[in-house]
């Protein structure tokens, strides 16, 4: 069985062709600038030479077309026709409170998304136009929606209510969502692969590092809590967004510099984090280079963002009641060694101790912990299309 993974951008979609015989890339590819001028695809078969295509795309219908005519090309192809995909598995950052788990999408899921636009006006539009331009190009193909949020829909009330006026639930739903969700369960249920016991009777803390960052208390395969809240700017510090602080900072900062909501809004998500600390980059090797030049705002930065994940380790170890394993994954979780001993550092009280050589070897799953560590400590790069691809073909199989 082959499955189309898309996970469609404001003026991006990114694609994989996977063979669920062996759970191999067949192709991945992404398009840009769609709806912009200079609108390119870059394709990359397995095997054979990677392609770029500058085509006009003015939105994503066209990109899908695109797709597709470079899936079946005879060049630079991998499959003869369109009749071999058996289902397209679509990336959906909000699902709020409709959606537990990955859905098949019919009418009703399609309104269901719809209704979550509010909740993320950003990233629920471009998946729709996504979701609809795959229908028109494959209406006969299964096509399955799997959402960021899914997997914290298990917290429980009092992990997800703010503590404001009970109406703003009612009338907004504000509450915290949590994201990242597709690759919390997978890096979780990898871990208890690894670790050779049912994840039932773990108690797991995922910590998913990359340019957006959010940790997450798994107990017993569900999710309890999530640093990321009802938007992602809450939680860690990460790349250019603050992640928490004092709500009351907004309005002294709008006071101050005489900002609109909006103008604080993208002061918040795009100009703070390492980035605003540093002033080097969101990038952390960037800061890194800095830090070991001597630059003190690039390891302040580097500090403050490891202490705020330290914290959340801290916090969830104790609303689970212990913690088994703690697992880095993404960008900075997958490949930064200095980050990973900077966060478990002084947590042997916890039985939280890693091996200096382990923590060195990197792209594979891997332990990092010492043989005598209560606590298993865990690399796991995660993977979120696959984790798309295995819910699409579950529910395309069951249906
Ligand atoms: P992601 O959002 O998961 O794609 O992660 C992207 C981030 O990973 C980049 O912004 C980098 O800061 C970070 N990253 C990638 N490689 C390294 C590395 N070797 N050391 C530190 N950070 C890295």
């Amino acid at each position: 069985m082959k499955i189309l993974v898309v996970n469609a951008g404001s003026s991006s979609l990114k694609y994989q062709l996977i063979n669920m015989n062996n759970e191999e890339i067949m192709a991945k590819g992404l398009c840009e600038r769609i709806g912009i001028e200079g609108s390119q695809l870059k394709h990359e078969p397995k095997d054979k030479d990677s392609v770029v295509i500058a085509e006009p795309m003015k939105n994503h219908t066209d990109a899908i077309r695109l797709v597709i005519s470079a899936l079946v090309d005879k060049n630079h192809g991998v499959i003869n026709g369109m009749d071999e995909i058996a289902a397209v598995g679509h990336r959906v950052v909000h699902g709020g409170e409709a959606f537990n788990a990955s859905a098949i999408i019919n009418e009703d899921v399609m309104k269901a998304i719809e209704a979550c636009i509010d909740l993320a006006p950003l990233h629920n539009p471009p998946a729709i136009s996504g979701i609809e331009a795959c229908k028109e190009a494959m209406p006969s193909v299964p096509m399955v929606a799997v959402f960021d949020t899914a997997f914290h829909q298990t917290m429980p009330k009092q992990a997800y209510f703010y503590a404001l006026p009970y109406e703003l639930y009612e009338k907004y739903k504000i509450r915290r969502y949590g994201f990242h969700g597709t690759s919390h369960k997978y890096v979780a249920e990898r871990a208890a692969k690894l670790l050779g016991k049912p994840i039932e009777e773990l108690k797991i803390i995922t910590c998913h590092l990359g340019n957006g960052s959010s940790i997450t208390a798994v107990k017993n395969g569900k999710s309890i809590d999530t640093s990321m809240g009802f938007t992602p700017l809450a939680g860690v510090v990460m790349g250019t967004r603050s992640g928490d602080i004092d709500p009351a900072i907004v309005k002294f900062i709008m006071e101050k510099e005489n900002l609109s909501a909006k103008e604080v809004d993208g002061l918040l998500n795009k100009k703070s984090g390492v980035l605003g600390l540093s002033s080097v980059s969101s990038d952390f090797r960037d800061i890194f280079t800095a830090a070991n030049d001597g630059n003190d705002k690039a390891k302040l930065a580097l500090d403050v963002f490891a202490y705020s994940v330290k914290k959340y380790i801290g916090e969830y170890a104790a609303v689970m009641g212990g913690v088994d394993a703690i697992v880095f994954t993404a960008g900075v979780g997958e490949n930064s060694v200095q980050v990973r001993g900077m966060i478990v550092d002084d947590l042997e009280f916890m039985g939280i101790k890693i091996d200096e050589e382990k923590n060195g070897i990197r792209g594979k799953e891997i332990d990092i912990s010492t043989a005598d560590a209560k606590v298993r400590t865990l690399v796991i790069p995660t993977n979120e299309e696959l984790m798309i691809a295995l819910d699409t073909r579950k529910l395309v199989e069951k249906a």
